[in-house]
């Protein structure tokens, strides 16, 4: 049994903490990595600077990625410890609407974590979990970390690739086997967002669920409009948009010297 700790929904920071108790939790269950706690700290450090909700620049690259896995001939949705314990639920409906396979693909892997992953999803209607086990059986000779075994009817054979919080190597290599990628990560600047075809720099808790509204809205328009959604598009526009709101937020912040309204108010008061 798993003890859980109890969040007040009162508190200033409750979502942020529910998220973290999440990951708590399925790292105990062996799904999470424990490096796979210190990578959403570092995301948790960007959802700071952006803002903590999605952008217009990020609902752009939403909707493109939507387009883009319903166009997709072999769509998959690449899934690690921690978009299994932050998403699942998203994860599956996703893969239902867009008919994109699933596949576990770990930094730090091992079979028991790819099976405790594996029934996760399952129970929650995935019809069929990829690499796992001998499964994944296929190499992408351009990686050199555990996350080079894929399975031969999943990722090696897909031409969209959906990595909800990757690493940059595989991103990159994916990219050089001329796979569309579309990455999910907090940070504008890692090398996950700056190689993929499209950047969703948001919060996978946010993008998700709105990946799968976007994509079940789109699933019904014809496939010119889908392809004028993804050829409208421009990646590097997106990145830069999220790093100048960075900028500019900052700037603000530095400005005043305090960013809470609230102690804003009492600077105010005693200057006053
Ligand atoms: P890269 O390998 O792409 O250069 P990195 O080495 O800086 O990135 P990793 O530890 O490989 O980072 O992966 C963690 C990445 O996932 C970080 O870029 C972080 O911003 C992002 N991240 C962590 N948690 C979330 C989350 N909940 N939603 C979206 N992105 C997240
Ligand atoms: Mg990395």
């Amino acid at each position: 049994m798993i003890e859980e700790t109890e969040i007040s929904p009162q508190h200033p920071r409750a979502e942020s903490l529910i998220n973290r108790e999440k990951l708590i939790k399925h790292q105990k269950l062996g799904i999470v990595a424990l490096a796979g706690l210190i990578a959403h700290g570092r995301g948790e450090a960007f959802d700071y600077l952006l803002g903590e909700k999605t952008t217009e620049n990020a609902f752009k690259a939403i909707k493109t990625a939507a387009a883009t896995m319903l166009l997709a001939k072999h769509p998959v949705i690449s899934v690690n410890g921690n978009a299994a314990a932050l998403a699942a639920e998203d994860i599956v409906n996703l893969a239902k609407v867009t008919g994109s396979k699933i596949e576990v693909n770990l930094f730090y892997r091992s079979l028991e974590r790819e099976l405790a992953i594996k029934r996760l999803l399952e129970p929650l209607g995935a019809k069929e979990i990829l690499g796992v086990g001998e499964a994944a059986s296929a190499q992408i000779r351009e990686v050199c970390s555990e996350r080079r075994r894929v399975n031969p009817r999943g990722i090696l054979v897909a031409d969209v690739v959906l990595v909800p919080l990757e690493d940059g190597d595989r991103t990159e290599a994916l990219r050089k086997m001329g796979k569309t990628v579309i990455a999910i990560d907090l940070n504008p600047l890692s090398r996950t967002a700056q190689w993929a075809s499209i950047t969703i720099v948001d919060n996978v808790v946010r993008a998700l669920p709105l990946l799968v509204k976007e994509a079940s809205i789109l699933k019904n328009e014809r496939p010119e409009k889908l392809r004028k959604i993804v050829s409208d598009f421009d990646n590097r526009e997106v990145l830069a948009k999220a790093i100048k709101l960075i900028n500019q937020r900052l700037s603000e912040f530095s400005r005043k010297g305090v960013y809470i309204s609230e102690v804003i108010e009492i600077y105010q008061n005693l200057e006053g």
